[in-house]
């Protein structure tokens, strides 16, 4: 053991992009689905349902009411997907 050579927080993990998350999406796009929430903020689709669960963000899509989106989609408005964009960073797992 080397009890001098303890490496602390981060590293490799840090980002260059700056201290706010951005992403662009299309101006008419106002629903998301969980995948492209996760390509948009880069979360994880597994985190972001757990982020969403936690902060009551987003909502399950009905499939009557959602054609073309399969039952049990997670669906996120442009607003939640902000907010997610906000409060997490990206998944470096
Ligand atoms: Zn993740």
């Amino acid at each position: 053991m080397s009890p001098a050579s303890k490496r602390v927080g981060p590293s490799k993990a840090e980002k260059k992009r700056g201290p706010r998350a951005v992403v662009t999406v299309k101006a008419s796009q106002k629903i998301f689905t969980d995948s492209e929430v996760a390509t948009l903020t880069g979360i994880c689709v597994d985190h972001l349902r757990n982020f969403a669960k936690s902060r009551h963000l987003g909502f399950i899509a009905r499939a009557a009411e959602a054609a073309g989106i399969q039952a049990d989609q997670w669906l996120f408005t442009l607003s939640d997907l902000m907010v997610l964009v906000t409060l997490f960073p990206r998944c470096t797992h």
